[in-house]
């Protein structure tokens, strides 16, 4: 079965029935969400209501909430040591947070080393998650695939595959794979069995436990992390259908970071999101060259 979604909102007020109506409109099956802002670590506490609220509206629409994915907040950064016990701390109340909303996977940024050498920025980042996980923790911490900006680390799967080697719960390690960061790592997404088999040869197919969807504004091996709509980028509409429809990935979730889509082609501003008008393309696996002035036409009645 395709399981797909997309970036959602989680606010204050209406929490995880907000997400989950916003998914429906969609006409997703799954969604991700950051529990609070992503660019800052202030979190607000759980509704428990809300959240039942959610999970009955969630059966009554075939949502399974084991696909269900929650976003780290991405200024979070393991590979740094400045902030060792800061970073814990807010990991494990991250985690917990999302325990109760009954989630069970977190993607989370590797991080960059700045101005450390990569050695040390990997090994912060295997002390922080060691500190972070334990035997209790029923959360899996998936790590997501990165494109190389700057000095980001967890752009190759050795990189990858030392950090889970020295995970102590290896059970509660994953990966999350985003195509747009693949690509601009330098990875060729139209030959996307080869980089499962890379994969499962180094650190096993089971380890994946989410896919981002997204195509690339930038060349392969750009490291410049910029998504953008499905076929409109450098990767193509075939190919990003190759992966979602890729018989080794069925069971796993595939969530869409595209970009909102602007009033017109000179604002800059974002507007509108493009989810809806994604998910249909995906389902009939018919690429929309017309994608822009369609979701601008049906936001604008
Ligand atoms: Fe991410
Ligand atoms: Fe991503
Ligand atoms: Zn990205």
């Amino acid at each position: 079965m395709l399981i797909i979604g997309s970036h959602v909102s989680f606010n204050k007020a209406t929490q995880l029935v907000g997400s989950v109506l916003e998914s429906l409109s969609y006409g997703a099956n799954t969604f991700m969400f950051y529990t609070g802002a992503p660019q800052n670590t202030s979190r607000y506490p759980i509704d428990l209501e809300k959240t039942k609220e959610a999970y009955q509206m969630m059966k009554d629409n075939n949502i399974d909430l084991d696909n269900v994915v929650v976003h780290a907040p991405y200024i979070v950064n393991p590979a740094n040591s400045d902030n060792f016990d800061f970073n814990v701390e807010f990991l494990k109340n991250e985690l917990k947070r999302v325990e109760q909303l009954g989630v069970n996977k977190i993607v989370l940024h590797p991080g960059s080393h700045v101005k450390l050498t990569k050695e040390e920025g990997l090994k912060n980042i295997i002390a922080t998650l060691n500190a972070v996980i334990s035997p209790s923790v029923n959360v899996k911490i998936l790590l997501e695939t990165m494109a190389g900006k700057g000095t980001e680390l967890g752009t190759n799967f050795d990189d990858l595959k030392y950090i889970i080697d020295n995970i102590e719960y290896k059970d509660k390690i994953g990966l999350c794979l985003d195509t747009c960061h693949l690509n601009d790592a330098g990875y060729d997404i139209a030959k996307f069995d080869d980089i499962l088999d890379e994969i499962d040869k180094k650190i096993g197919l089971d380890k994946v436990g989410c896919i981002h969807i997204n195509d690339s504004k930038n060349a392969k091996e750009s490291h410049k992390d910029r998504h953008e709509n499905l076929g409109l980028g450098t990767i193509g509409f075939d190919n990003l259908i190759n992966v979602i429809y890729n018989k080794r990935l069925q069971n796993i979730p595939k969530i869409l970071e595209t970009p909102y889509v602007t009033f017109d082609d000179t604002t800059k501003e974002r507007l509108y999101p493009p989810y809806k008008f994604e998910i249909e393309m995906i389902k009939n696996q018919k690429n929309n060259p017309n994608l822009l002035t369609d979701i601008r036409e049906e936001y604008r009645k």
